[in-house]
């Protein structure tokens, strides 16, 4: 239906321009809103040479202008990076580095901590800045005036240059599907971040695998838990917004209290985030069966779900949250469980499957040599389908060796069943080699999970003079329980093979994750020396 997105979006405005585009706290903005603030920045932008093809950072929260800015800098001709607001100087310079980013759009506050001293060494040379509280009222006197800015030299307020150039319209673009839309770079579990060329068609085709597949429309109501800057929040939040249309709430961050009140408030029925955000959500002070009652569709991605965390979630407040698999590189979602649908869950592997293929994607199996395996076995998942990134920015080695004829090498292990639906074993990369025999984390992940005292757990293997590697657990319990070590480990002796059940438990506050919600192991294995 829609080769770009900027079409999709000119599409709502045309026939919906009254509905609420986006929600951020008392803050309320309409398509034609959205319509008329990014044609004024889109003209800022224009006025400050930035054009066809240039690269747009935006280093900002959950916030209304970065959709105010991604649909301006389409609107320019431009490419989005977006950028993890948690980044430190030496990441940020990398970024705006690597992906020649002329302009930026930064939190003030990001600005004075950690963008101002970057800069000066990049190619950027117009900034703007702008305050989180923008927006967040309707009343144009909080809007525009009210708040205290922090004035920089040599930036420019985000605000005052759209009211600089209201009214005004900026030459129209056309692109191509494959015309780049996002610069996403992968959020660096593994190695150095490589950005993404999500493509019009990537964007546009997903946005609307989401719309067809959960029956998205006009009564809906987008929760945005995922970060704008993440490939889930462009697409299950943005662009899936954009497309319905339905409003999107934001939140600034993901703060569990905060995101409970504006489900309360907004009666938000769709989501996408992943499953640490759900148990987050689960585990805060005072939440209800109905608090949640609102959200109908609710999808988890990103990270594996323990099925006994399913069952819980269910259990206690009636919701199925569904599994969506995909990569930064599939710009979100490949596989998917049907709504409505529960997924199942192998009986010899104990894991639960991701679900099956979006429409129009090819998922083959493979050995190390490349040979397709049959169902039932086990190897490497390669995708290829209208969602597969164009390749990476600057790097045709990485995209030649990740992307042969643009089929992605996912590097996740998996294999699919007898009746089609998939399943993901692990990343290749965190297999453990325990004296020759091989664990994958997720199993013992799962069995730990089935414990009723664990709230989140974490595996990695650790150098182990006799047996090379062994098997180590990091756990946090839920709050009010109590469990030792011994008991876990006891616990999943029990329920596995010798060579599995982890040798060593640590027991932590809180597991190190990334923005996104994923468990950082490589934080593990740094803390277990
Ligand atoms: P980097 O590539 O730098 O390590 P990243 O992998 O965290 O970053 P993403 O693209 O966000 O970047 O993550 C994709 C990965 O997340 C997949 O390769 C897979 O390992 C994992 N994943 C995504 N969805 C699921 C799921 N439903 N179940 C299990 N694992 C999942």
């Amino acid at each position: 239906e829609f080769t770009d997105a900027l079409a999709m979006f000119r599409a709502s405005v045309a026939g919906r321009p009254d509905t609420v585009a986006v929600k951020y706290f008392d803050g309320v903005l309409t398509l034609r809103d959205l319509d008329e603030l990014s044609d004024a920045f889109a003209v800022a932008l224009q006025a400050n040479g930035f054009g066809r093809g240039d690269r747009i950072a935006l280093y900002l929260q959950n916030v209304p202008q970065f959709v105010i800015a991604l649909l301006a800098a389409w609107k320019a001709g431009g490419i989005v990076v977006p950028v993890n607001p948690m980044s430190k100087q030496r990441e940020l310079s990398y970024l705006l580095a690597d992906s020649g980013a002329t302009v930026l759009l930064c939190l003030e506050g990001l600005y004075s901590a950690v963008a101002r001293d970057v800069v000066a060494d990049t190619d950027v040379r117009f900034v703007v800045t702008t305050s989180e509280l923008a927006y967040q009222s309707r009343d144009d006197e909080r809007v525009f005036k009210g708040i205290e800015r922090t004035r920089h030299e040599g930036t420019s307020d985000f605000v005052e240059l759209i009211d600089a150039h209201s009214g005004g319209r900026p030459e129209p673009v056309s692109y191509d599907v494959d015309d780049v839309a996002f610069l996403t770079y992968t959020s660096g579990t593994t190695g150095t971040p490589k950005g993404a060329m999500n493509t019009h068609g990537n964007v546009t085709y997903n946005a609307q695998v989401y719309r067809d597949w959960c029956r998205l429309g006009p009564d809906d109501t987008v929760l945005g838990v995922a970060p704008l800057f993440h490939i889930t929040g462009l697409i299950a939040h943005i662009a899936v917004s954009l497309l319905i249309p339905a409003p999107l709430v934001l939140a600034y961050r993901f703060e569990p209290g905060v995101v409970l009140d504006a489900i309360r408030e907004h009666r938000t029925t769709f989501t996408v985030g992943a499953i640490t955000v759900f148990i987050a959500l689960s585990n805060t002070p005072g939440v209800t069966r109905a608090d949640l009652a609102s959200l109908r569709t609710v999808y988890s991605g990103g990270a594996p779900i323990a099925p006994s965390t399913a069952r819980s979630f269910q259990d206690s407040f009636g919701i199925y949250v569904h599994n969506v698999y995909g990569l930064t590189e599939t710009t979100s979602p490949s596989h998917l469980v049907p709504p409505r649908v529960a997924a199942p869950v192998d009986p010899a592997s104990g894991a639960l499957s991701v679900g099956v293929p979006a429409p129009g994607t090819m998922v083959r199996i493979q050995d190390d040599n490349g040979n397709d395996l049959p169902a039932g076995e086990i190897g490497e998942i390669v995708t290829s389908g209208p969602q597969v990134v164009l390749g990476y920015w600057n790097k045709p080695d990485e995209t030649a060796h990740a992307l042969p004829g643009r089929q992605l090498r996912t590097g996740d292990v998996g294999y699919m069943d007898a009746d089609g639906w998939f399943y993901i074993v692990d990343r290749k990369k965190d297999l453990i080699n325990a004296s020759g025999y091989k664990v994958w984390p997720r199993e013992v992940e799962d069995v730990l999970y089935e414990h009723p005292a664990v709230r989140e757990a974490a595996v990695i293997g650790v150098p182990d003079e006799y047996r090379g590697e062994t098997v180590k657990a990091f756990v946090s319990l839920k709050p009010g329980t109590t469990a030792t070590p011994d008991d876990l480990i006891a616990h999943c002796k029990e329920r596995l093979a010798a060579y599995k059940y982890p040798r060593g438990v640590q027991l932590i506050d809180e597991l190190p994750k990334t923005v996104t919600g994923k468990i950082l192991r490589r934080e593990l294995r740094k803390r277990s020396g």
